[in-house]
């Protein structure tokens, strides 16, 4: 079925839920879907034709929501493209197409009649990798991949009708998108935060009719705890995934009665793989011979699919007795030092298991002596000190002596993607 169904479904069964919460306000689904009949016929009024591309470059809030709802009842394909991208890296995004709606110009409505494609499109919405390991890739996620990863995500978090799941990640990110596209095809509510405020999000987490649901990459849950979050009273959950997720910060959430639920996923696969521990349930999760991850799921991008069938994630794991799949980092992260293999996740949860560091990154230098070598970039927290050898002491007593970095130096920040993931590569 088309996502643009359930679009009308929540605009007829939901009229008067809030669908998108932003701090500039709110629309339900019955204004969403008459929004999305706006946008619409502006666009066939454009003389587009079926199956085209429209890029949406637009911040996280009203006027995304309706234009990409707008683009779906078009029966275009949308392509969220970050505003805050210099003109090259958009340029880049947005090849190939045929418009491109950005900030308020979707509000503009002369009123030809809307007419839908004659074939029904397969791809929905393309969405952009994180260019983690090299430039970001178009990933076509088709209609059916949103709907089994927003069925695959309500089974493992539970639905609730009331839902109210804040999201503080660029829309051009699948970690922010399907939250969006999951509050549409439950007709509940989705709030958008223009970016990640700590302090801010913090507040709205204090409040007894605050968000439901929270999706997190690991830093900003940190950053979280560090700005008092405390027993939110309407959290059912806090989602981490996105990368590494130290156990000690999973432990730090604990005390201050934070629950949460760790996923891990990726572009390719629509977001969700795992949530809390095993599969989703529309998903198979293998482990080559040599360590990587394959999945086999209707929520896998079609184009993304290798010749034997499964998604080849480039991620390394295991899956233990009770079929909770432990990650353990990308390949092609992995440092060779001595003949011997470091996963940087490990050696970053070891050091940031030190009083006075705040965030932890591994990588490697060419050595002569070991080939790579372990080497760490730490950012303290604020107002604390330490030596080097001292950190070194506190990685060598928890880890093999091979994985004790064998350089540390300090820096005021990391290199970060806008959805705060670690660029290992520019360190
Ligand atoms: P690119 O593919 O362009 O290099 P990217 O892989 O970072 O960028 P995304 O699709 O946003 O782009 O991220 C998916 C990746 O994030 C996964 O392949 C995995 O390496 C990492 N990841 C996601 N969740 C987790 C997790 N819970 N634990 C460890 N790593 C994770
Ligand atoms: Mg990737």
């Amino acid at each position: 079925m088309l996502l643009d169904a359930w679009l009308k479904r929540a605009g007829a069964e939901h009229r008067s839920v809030p669908g998108v919460v932003t701090d500039r306000g709110t629309l339900t689904w019955g204004m969403l879907d008459q929004d999305a009949d706006r946008v619409a016929r502006r666009l066939v009024a454009d003389e587009l034709l079926p199956g085209s591309r429209i890029g949406i470059v637009m911040p996280p809030g009203l006027e995304f929501a309706c234009a990409l709802f707008g683009v779906l009842r078009a029966g275009s394909i949308a392509v969220p493209v970050d505003p805050r991208l210099g003109p090259d890296d958009r340029a880049v995004r947005l090849a190939g197409c045929h418009t491109v709606l950005e900030e308020r110009a979707s509000m503009a409505h002369p009123g030809a009649a809307v007419r839908l494609a004659d074939e029904e499109p397969t791809t929905a919405i393309v969405v952009h990798t994180s260019g983690t390991t090299s430039t970001p890739t178009p990933v076509e996620l088709t209609h059916a991949n949103w709907w089994w990863s927003a069925a695959g995500s309500a089974v493992a978090l539970g639905h609730d009708p009331r839902e109210r799941w804040l999201c503080a990640m660029p829309l051009s990110h699948v970690g922010g998108l399907s939250i969006l596209i999951r509050a549409m095809i439950g007709g509940t509510t989705a709030i958008l935060h223009p970016q990640f405020d700590a302090e801010r999000i913090a507040r709205d987490l204090a409040s007894p009719d605050g968000p439901t649901l929270i999706s997190v990459v690991p830093t900003m849950l940190a950053r979280l705890l560090d700005a008092g979050l405390q027993r939110p009273p309407s959290l059912r959950a806090a989602v981490v995934g996105g990368g590494p997720i130290p156990p000690a910060l999973l432990e730090r959430a604990a005390a201050a009665g934070v629950r949460c639920v760790t996923t891990y996923g990726m572009t390719e696969a629509c977001s969700q793989i795992t949530t809390g521990g095993p599969p989703l349930f529309c998903t198979r999760v293998r482990i080559a011979p040599d360590g990587e991850i394959l999945v086999r799921s209707p929520t896998v991008a079609p184009g993304a699919v290798a010749e034997d069938g499964w998604l080849h994630t480039g991620d390394l794991g295991h899956l233990d007795e009770e079929g909770t799949l432990h990650v353990t980092g990308r390949a092609a992260d992995t440092i060779i030092t001595g003949g011997e293999n470091v996963a940087p996740a490990e050696v970053e949860a070891a050091l940031e298991t030190h009083p006075a560091v705040a965030e932890a990154a591994v990588h490697a230098r060419p050595d002569d002596e070991w080939g790579e070598a372990v080497i760490a970039t730490v950012v303290l927290r604020d107002g604390m000190r330490v030596d080097p050898d001292e950190l070194r002491a506190h990685v060598r007593a928890r880890l093999a002596p091979f994985k004790v970095p064998k350089a540390i130096t300090f820096a005021a920040a990391l290199p970060r993607t806008p959805s705060g993931k670690l660029l290992r590569r520019d360190l």
